[in-house]
């Protein structure tokens, strides 16, 4: 892409409005733009780290054996008034009325809806385990909307359901979600923290947040050290046996929010115990019957009885995550994005835009990238060198490629690491080589 032709919106000056790092790099950016408060227009630039993040979270799931679908973000109240959430939700929720006067809501989570499409298609234990997530936006009428699009009203989540025979599978089911949020968090350059979660009047064990450290995160954590050390699985299929194995190693660690945390009945030695804010990026949660049984969503099982399916929910927060890497990977030059979620991969700089043998050096290389898919923002603007370099720092892509007269002269460009500010001059083709590679 080249920066003359794209719509990039930079900003100068930190935007007022913006109280941390994310929201106002994500300004500064172009990546977004309010549209009211909690929702956000998302620009080229912003769109295109969205869509990274949201395949990263797709592979994953896909390769978790879950099938993706896409349910609508207007949902009838009836739905919600089976399972007994239409009046508990209160005032989240977005509730609309259409011209006849139905009652309809800007869904929050779909756990009526899915739940819904289950019960009319799936009559038998031999079509379980299932798992069906889908990406969509959800709508929640925050009381404080802020931090950009971190806290939202207006938000892109995975959310995904499984359905099991007992709670055996659906203990199977959980666990798979669990090491696939391990994967998917590595993936995407995070180091997240899997919490005990408040698992309300269903009880158990089976309900977990997952963190990221962040001095701005919302909510205080408790962790074991040693949690931090902990190797991401490996890719691959696992039996429930595997699965389960991890799963103990990660919560053998302590790792509890606040208000789990109890300071006079942990057993961390004080050495051990590390107290650090964090960010939800997402929440497993398995919850039983609880909508199954008031919509009788059941199977045939073996003997031909019929069992109420037991289910659970998992969810990521998507659009949170854009701010989330943000918070954890920056400097006070601006981004610095992990190769998996860059908008681009490369910025090229062209440093004397109008000089023939630039100009010349500089298409060619862009095309010998494009030629080679490599995604690559090219800066052939007439601003000055200073400005381009500051401008792409702040977009944070993790390759700069700057082709000037001196180095030309010399058969060298300069190659730089965004994320350890490591210069090299080396020619054309070793940068090629790399960028290919
Ligand atoms: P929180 O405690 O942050 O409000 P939640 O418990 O309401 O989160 P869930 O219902 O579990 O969240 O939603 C799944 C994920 O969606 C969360 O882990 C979070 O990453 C994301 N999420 C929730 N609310 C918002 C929001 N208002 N804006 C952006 N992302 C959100
Ligand atoms: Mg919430």
């Amino acid at each position: 892409m080249r920066l003359s032709r794209y719509f990039m919106p930079t900003l100068k000056e930190d935007p007022k409005e913006a109280q941390i790092v994310s929201h106002r790099l994500m300004l500064r950016a172009g990546m977004i733009q309010q549209s009211s408060a909690g929702i956000y227009s998302w620009l080229p630039l912003g769109h295109r780290v969205l869509k990274k993040i949201e395949q990263v979270v797709r592979e994953e799931q896909n390769k978790a054996g879950a099938h993706e679908i896409l349910m609508p973000t207007i949902q009838p109240a009836e739905l919600w008034q089976e399972s007994g959430r239409y009046d508990d939700y209160g005032k989240e929720m977005l509730r609309i009325t259409d011209r006849h006067d139905r009652g309809m809501l800007y869904g929050p989570t779909n756990e009526e809806q899915v739940t819904d499409i289950f019960r009319s298609h799936v009559r038998s234990y031999k079509d379980l385990p299932l798992n069906l997530y889908h990406i969509q936006w959800k709508f929640r009428d925050e009381v404080r909307p802020r931090f950009g699009v971190m806290r939202g009203r207006e938000f892109l989540m995975k959310d995904a359901y499984s359905f099991d025979m007992d709670y055996e599978g659906a203990k199977v089911a959980y666990n798979r979600m669990f090491v696939a949020y391990l994967k998917t968090y590595a993936r995407l350059g995070l180091q997240a923290i899997p919490l005990r979660a408040e698992t309300g009047p269903i009880g158990g064990d089976l309900s977990h947040e997952f963190i990221v450290l962040a001095d701005t995160g919302e909510s205080e954590v408790f962790y074991h050290k040693d949690i931090l050390n902990l190797a991401t699985p490996v890719d691959g299929e696992q039996t429930p046996e595997e699965l389960q194995a991890i799963v103990d190693e990660w919560t053998s660690y302590y790792a509890a929010a606040d208000d789990m945390h109890d300071a006079d009945n942990c057993d961390v030695a004080e050495g051990d115990l590390i107290s650090r804010r964090g960010i939800e990026v997402g929440h497993i949660f398995h919850f039983g019957d609880k909508y199954s049984a008031p919509f009788g969503a059941t199977v045939a099982g073996p003997d031909g009885k019929d069992v109420t399916v037991s289910m659970g929910s998992y969810g990521i927060g998507v659009s949170r995550l854009a701010g989330g890497i943000i918070e954890a990977s920056h400097d006070e030059n601006g981004i610095i994005w992990p190769e998996e979620v860059a908008p681009f991969k490369v910025g090229l700089i062209n440093l004397k835009t109008g000089d023939a043998d630039c100009d010349t050096a500089c298409d060619e290389f862009y095309a010998k990238l494009q030629a080679a898919d490599v995604e690559v923002l090219y800066d052939d603007t007439s601003d000055r060198a200073g400005g381009k370099f500051a401008k792409m720092d702040l977009i944070g892509l993790p390759w700069q490629v700057t082709i000037g007269p001196r180095g030309l002269k010399s058969g060298v460009v300069e190659f730089k690491n965004r994320a350890t500010g490591a210069k090299e001059e080396i020619s054309p083709e070793e940068a090629l080589n790399r960028l290919v590679g």
